[in-house]
Order: C-alpha cells, then structure tokens, then sequence
C-alpha cells in the first residue's frame, strides 16, 4: 500500500459548505463523449441528431478523419424538416438505412439528441424503436442524449453507457465490473494488475465491442474508473450489482486505494497486495518526483468542465503539494465522489455548478499559480497573464494509473515550465 504517513493529514471535512451557483456557464455538451466513446467502441456509429452547430463541434473535437470512415456522423435537420415531423422521421429512417447498408461493421446504432429546438420535438427512443424493427439481430439501435440543455461535457457518456444496461445479460456469477471510458493501452495494464491479484473475472464498461456487453447481477462489484457515471452505476444498482467505494485511479496513491477496494472485496492478503503493487508505486513515484519539484507549493484553481476537478486536485494535493484555492465542478453527485471528498484539505473552496463571471472575479482576486478550465476560457485568461491548463486535454489523454502518473502530473507541470523557461 502507499506509505500514507508521508502523505498529507486526510483533511476533517465531513460536512463540506459547498459554494452553489446557478448562472451562466462555459462548459462543453455531452456530444463530446462521442470523440472518445466511438475511439472504444469499434462496431459502433454515433449518430448525431442536430444543427450545424452540432456538426461543427464535433467534427472540430474529434478532428477531421481523413484515410479512415470515421464512426460519427451529423444528421442534420433544417428548415425543410420543420415543414412536417412525419417527414422529418422518414428522413432520419432513410439516413439510418442508407449509412447501415454502406456500413457493414457497424453493430450498434447510437441515435444521439441535441437541443435544437426541431430536434427536441424529434422522439428518438421511438425512431430506435421503429428502427430496431426493422434492422435486429443485424444491427441494435439505441438512444440517448447528448443535448447542451440536459447535458454537460462527460455526462454524454454516463447516458450512452445507461442507454446500453438493459442489453447486458443477467449473471449470478461473482465478477468485477470496471465502469467508465479507459483507453485500451490502461484497460490492459489494470487488467494485468487484477490477474496477478487473483480478482476476476474482470469486465470493463463500455465494452470494446457494443454489441458484446458484458452481464450483470447480483454479485457483481462495480469499481468506477471515471466519477462521471453516476445514472449507469444507479442503473448497474438496480440490476443488483454494488459499488465499491474508493478514490480514483490517480496517480500513486489513488491507484493504489482504488486496487485497494477490489482486493479486500476478494479477501486478497496484504502481503500479496503488497508484492503486486510495490514495484509500480515505485514506477510511479520516481515519474511524479520529476514534476513534484514544478508544482510543489503552487496554487491551482479549477473552473467545473469535466467531473474530474475533485479527484486531480486530491491527486495535485496529497501528492505533488499544491494548495487547491477553488475547486469547481459542474454538478456534485456525492455517491460518486465520497472517498474523494475527506482527501480535500479543509482550506479549498468547494464549488457546484457557475456563475461564469462571479467566478472569473474570484479567479483574479486569487491569482492562482494554474488555472484548469475549458477551452473558451483559456485564451482570454492567458491574455490576462494567467497561466492555464485545458481541461479536455485531461479526457484525451490516458491519465489513469500507475504507468500514466508521470505523464498525469506533467499535464500540470508543463505550464509552469514553459513560464519559467519564458522568465529567464
Ligand atoms: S447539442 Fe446543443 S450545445 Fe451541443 S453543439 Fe448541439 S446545439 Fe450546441
């Protein structure tokens, strides 16, 4: 286990003043989680049912495919489909049934909604409805949405991943379930990590390939990876599975907490644990150092974007020694966040939700060492000679784990070094 003596007093908070706002906010919509969902999901197509606008956001955030048949596509309705909805859902069954023809690989169909106001009036679960009728065993058709109304940044995922917990088999089997968006290269290293524990078997969802699922049922322990899948883990609940509670695999010492959770859940002994893990604490120790001495004693304030301000400023704390000012997220489910929450120090300002230009007042009133926020607000507050980090750079990049440790805390690090450089 991590040494936790070496570590920062866990912090009194029990019952955390929270610091609520309802205003304007600058935050991404749950169509984003395409660009990495449809990277996961190899036999899926993501269809988006929008505007231009729709289109335009994420052809830009998943970039432009050129040499391969990229897995995202825009349906996009015009003034033409506002003349008559009947037309509008024979237009989108005929777009469906033309991309599927061309498509062979394609096994599942996500019908994606956005918030226009043409397209809120559209039903999807009844054009999947009507379309599964007409394209199973071939092909499953599921809905959900992805609206900027309903949805922020990472919770398009939380919705593709419950739109598919009715499809996942019954099991009695006990086994454990992995929930939340990894990249391949961090599901094999934990996958690794379980066997040589002796827990499994081990599932991962989203699957590598949506038409394959895996089951469910009432001995299946659910450990999250990503703190954004609040509804499919109350979805996974209600199919008798149980969450274990733990911090996120984070640098050092969440990693280490989050295995920590599986393996007493499996009666794993300490003495195994510890010879499993000790090598990559080790790894990953001498990979955060480098950076520690770059970040140590600075200040870092996180505006709400992805549902990850809580656990990386846990991590920025506890082990690279920076004092969190402001922490924002754009929604507090507490369930996904209760291990997390009494590793903050009793200090941080703890916000839900925003008050864009409230919080840019607290943000220069502070005048922190880092700024972690979205893109939009990025430029602007460099221009004001703040230095920043952008937050989606944090869900592009494998960052969980004991081998991403190193590459996790140079996320945060490279800004002050370009500073520094920049100051000699
Ligand atoms: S879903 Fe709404 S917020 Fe998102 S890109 Fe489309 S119009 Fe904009």
């Amino acid at each position: 286990m991590t040494d936790l003596s070496a570590l920062p007093p866990v912090g009194a908070r029990t019952e955390i003043p929270i610091l609520r706002e309802r205003g304007q906010r600058e935050v991404f919509c749950g169509l984003t989680g395409i660009v990495w969902l449809h990277r996961k999901m190899q036999d899926a197509f993501f269809l988006v049912v929008g505007s231009r606008t729709c289109a335009h956001l994420i052809q830009s955030a998943a970039g432009v495919m050129i040499f391969a048949e990229p897995r995202f596509g825009t349906a996009i309705l015009t003034d033409r489909d506002l003349a008559g909805m009947a037309d509008a859902n024979d237009e989108l069954d005929r777009i469906c049934v033309t991309l599927l023809e061309r498509r062979p690989d394609i096994r599942t169909l996500f019908l994606v909604g956005s918030c226009p106001s043409e397209v809120i009036k559209l039903d999807l679960a009844k054009a999947a409805e009507r379309l599964n009728a007409r394209l199973l065993p071939r092909v499953r058709v599921l809905n959900y949405s992805g609206s900027g109304i309903e949805t922020t940044f990472t919770q398009g995922e939380d919705n593709a991943l419950r739109a598919m917990v009715p499809l996942m088999a019954p099991t009695d089997e006990k086994q454990l379930l992995v929930v939340g968006c990894l990249a391949d290269v961090v599901e094999d290293q934990f996958r690794r990590c379980f066997e040589a524990l002796g827990i499994g078997p081990v599932h991962f969802f989203p699957p590598r390939r949506a038409a394959d699922p895996p089951p469910v049922g009432r001995n299946t322990a659910v450990l999250a990876a990503q703190p954004f899948n609040g509804e499919t883990i109350r979805a996974l609940a209600a199919r008798g599975a149980t969450m274990l509670s733990a911090p996120y695999p984070f640098g050092a010492e969440g990693t280490t907490a989050w295995l920590a959770a599986a393996a007493d859940e499996w009666e794993v002994p300490a003495d195994r644990f510890a010879a499993v893990t000790a090598p990559m604490i080790d790894r990953a120790r001498k990979a955060l150092v480098r950076h520690r001495s770059h970040l140590a004693g600075k200040r870092v304030f996180f505006l709400p974007d992805s549902q990850l301000e809580i656990p990386l400023a846990r991590f920025l704390h506890r082990e690279m020694g920076m004092e969190p000012v402001e922490i924002g997220t754009p929604y507090l489910d507490r369930q996904m966040v209760a291990a997390e929450l009494p590793l903050l120090p009793v200090t941080t300002t703890l916000s839900e939700g925003q008050h864009v230009d409230r919080q840019l007042d607290r943000l220069r009133a502070a005048a922190p060492d880092l700024t972690v926020c979205g893109l939009g607000l990025a430029n602007p507050l460099e221009a004001e000679g703040l230095a920043t980090k952008w937050s989606i750079e944090l869900v592009f990049t494998p960052i969980h784990g004991y081998e991403q440790a190193g590459d996790l805390a140079e996320i945060f690090a490279r800004p002050a070094e370009r500073r520094a450089r920049l100051r000699v």
